[in-house]
């Protein structure tokens, strides 16, 4: 399984496409803890990202992942910009110049991601934020493929980790980020963060099944 620069282009259609649709969710999910305004910062971003895409001159894995970093950082603001403008942004230098990844370079680029929001944000697990999905899923990533070979069913695995990453949020006391500032309040809501992040981890399971048929 190879993914190429135009799985990576679906990849941010679905996830431009998805944050569309969960505006509102993400949106609600940031007003009980938060801004209530994750949902709208991520629309603007992505969309920000969609309309740069067909004039963008450089169109490798790299420069698509860096174009979004850069964008993320620049449009979305709030915590959640930076954050994951950085993902996108070491994920792009871990790939480097590859015309096309496997199995091994994604798992790399995705553990780079995450070192990134961890370096940039300073949380660790069990906070309440995003990590608290996306920590999870690389973990089980890992394990999945190194044990079984099958990215496919490992990226499965993954996303299910994620999910109930994000689940776990929910009776979390935030320590970091606005959510914070609401102290023993902050229990017993999902952070919207994880939620976005459970997103995008959906999206790109459907574009590693994409790939994996060929
Ligand atoms: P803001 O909180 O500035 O309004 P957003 O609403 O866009 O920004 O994003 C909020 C999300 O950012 C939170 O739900 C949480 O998942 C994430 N977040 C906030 N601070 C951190 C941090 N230090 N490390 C990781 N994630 C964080
Ligand atoms: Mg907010």
């Amino acid at each position: 399984m190879q993914i190429t620069a135009d799985h990576v282009t679906s990849f941010l259609q679905l996830v431009a496409e998805r944050v569309k649709e969960q505006r509102e969710y993400l949106t609600r999910l940031d007003a009980a803890i938060g801004d209530a305004d994750h949902g709208v910062n991520l629309d603007r971003g992505f969309s920000t990202v969609m309309s740069k895409l067909p004039t963008a001159n450089d169109r490798s894995i790299s420069g698509l992942l860096k174009l979004t970093g850069m964008t993320l950082i620049s449009t979305v603001g709030g915590a959640s910009g930076p954050l994951y403008g950085t993902a996108f942004l070491r994920a792009s230098t871990a790939i480097g110049d590859r015309t096309t990844i496997g199995a091994e370079e994604l798992i790399a680029a995705l553990s780079a991601a995450l070192e990134g929001i961890q370096t940039r944000g300073k949380a660790t697990r069990g906070e309440k934020t995003m990590i608290d999905a996306i920590a999870p899923a690389i973990d089980t990533l890992k394990e999945q493929y190194a044990a079984s070979g099958d990215l496919l069913a490992a990226m499965r695995a993954a996303v299910a980790a994620c999910e109930q990453g994000m689940i776990a949020t929910e009776p979390m006391l935030a320590t970091k980020g606005r959510a914070s500032y609401l102290g023993e309040r902050s229990i017993g809501h999902r952070d919207p963060g994880a939620a976005s992040a459970y997103l995008m981890a959906q999206a790109l399971l459907e574009v590693v099944e994409q790939a994996a048929k060929g």
